[in-house]
């Protein structure tokens, strides 16, 4: 059992808006343990869309497409389907008096237009559309017995609407219950996600190797995207328990390797450990940010209830103002440059003293991706903690774009006060 994703828009291939209906609909299809083979994306054209969904409903077993239902001109999935299917497109009574009844709530006269979205391929079953008006629809589609000879089963084919919350609700109310009908779906697969920082890649899959070689049940696959690295467990299995009995085990290991480095799991950023661990130890947080410009602190505001233990922070990009509003001694600024580890230590006692808190991490560092020196690279920076008993600084050199530089420059800070946390 293979499923094929058709997104159907010119507005998508043309770049304009990212196909993330693929990307949902994968991952609900992992969940009941239907693998996706291959996700297509087609413009408005009409050959081109009975070409994609040919070779979809030959080469797969269920097919999910997504948009081309509207009213207007450029809305062909009906048509194409019809056409691949070799049959009519016939009026649906039904769909076309719920198409009016909802132009009749919102108070508004139906465009004939709308008409054409009641007819349906003859054969297919309706799909209501529990919150637009053009309804999906639901088609077997026979197999070629010359390009697939020893499958005799057809393609099931689901046509949704493209605006991704009517297709959101089509697919938990009406598709999905179709889905998990027997002879369908292969038990479920799910993932976990064990998300790391302040680990090399390599690093961590040699203490992981064992795990994530090829053929291991579960797998375990490595991703690493600005600076996180992330390890992803998929588990299949006839039940959820049994699949999440697979991937206990692996994520006790994984943890254990790697310790510290593993700060959280599926969505949680460094944002979210800090603040968990911030509320934990009841301490409160300020920052000093040069290099990073706010974007330690902004990541901090995106968390609800953050406000509790972080308090603000100073963007102290010019020396003058690390001077004056974060009183670092001009003479550290004069002799060490404002990259550098002393700066970065004062940033974060002038910081904590000023802003009367537990801790305050500073940024400091040299995005580029002009200003290098001899003896100071683009992307060397220095990340500084005052606590109440200390201060610290940590330097890195990152490699990337300014924006990279700063992204990770602000997630080092983040995993400094972590780290710290985790030690009181
Ligand atoms: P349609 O059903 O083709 O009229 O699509 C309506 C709107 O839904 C489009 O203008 C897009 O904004 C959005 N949309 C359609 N397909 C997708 C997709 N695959 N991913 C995300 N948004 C989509
Ligand atoms: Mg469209």
């Amino acid at each position: 059992m293979k499923a094929e994703l058709l997104s159907i828009g010119s507005e998508l291939t043309a770049g304009q808006n990212l196909d993330t209906n693929s990307q949902w609909l994968s991952l609900r299809l992992a969940e009941i343990g239907i693998p996706v083979g291959w996700h297509t994306t087609v413009a408005d054209d009409l050959q081109d869309n009975i070409d994609a969904f040919r070779i979809a409903t030959q080469r797969a077993d269920l097919v999910l497409a997504t948009g081309g239902l509207g009213p207007t001109l450029d809305d062909l999935t009906r048509e194409v389907v019809a056409k691949v299917a070799g049959v009519e497109l016939v009026f649906h009574e039904a769909s076309f008096e719920h198409i009016k009844e909802l132009f009749a709530k919102r108070n508004r006269p139906m465009p004939d237009r709308n008409r054409v979205q009641a007819y349906l391929p003859a054969g297919a079953e309706v799909v209501p559309n529990p919150f637009g008006t053009a309804p999906g629809f639901m088609i077997p589609i026979a197999r070629d017995k010359e390009t697939s000879p020893g499958d005799s089963s057809p393609c099931l084919l689901f046509a949704m609407p493209g605006v991704p919350s009517e297709m959101f609700a089509m697919y938990e109310q009406q598709v999905k219950p179709r889905l998990l009908k027997p002879g369908l779906g292969g038990g479920v697969q799910i993932q976990r996600k064990i998300n790391t920082f302040g680990s090399g890649e390599s690093h961590i899959e040699e203490k992981l190797f064992d795990l994530t070689r090829r053929g291991h049940v579960p797998e375990v696959g490595i991703t690493a995207s600005d600076a996180t690295i992330a390890l992803r467990i998929f588990a299949r299995a006839p039940s959820l328990a049994e699949a999440q009995a697979q991937i206990a085990p692996v994520e006790a290991a994984i943890r254990e390797r790697l310790g510290k480095f593993v700060y959280g799991v599926d969505d949680e950023e460094l944002q979210h450990a800090v603040l968990r661990l911030l509320d934990d130890k009841r301490k409160t947080l300020t920052t000093a940010e040069s290099i990073t410009a706010g974007l330690v602190a902004h990541r901090l505001g995106q968390i609800p209830g953050a406000s509790v233990w972080f308090r603000g922070g100073i963007v102290a990009y010019d020396n003058r103002i690390k001077a004056e509003l974060l009183g670092v001694p001009q003479d550290l600024l004069d002799i060490h440059g404002a990259v550098s580890a002393p700066v970065a230590e004062a940033m974060a006692i002038g910081c904590r003293e000023r802003m009367k808190t537990d801790l305050a991490v500073s940024t400091t560092g040299l995005a580029g991706p002009g200003g290098a020196t001899p003896d100071k690279p683009i992307g060397l920076v220095y990340v500084g903690l005052a606590w109440a008993a200390g201060v610290s600084s940590t330097p890195f050199i990152w490699a990337g774009t300014r924006t990279e530089i700063q992204s990770r420059t602000a997630k080092m800070a983040l995993n400094v006060v972590r780290l710290k946390l985790m030690e009181t």
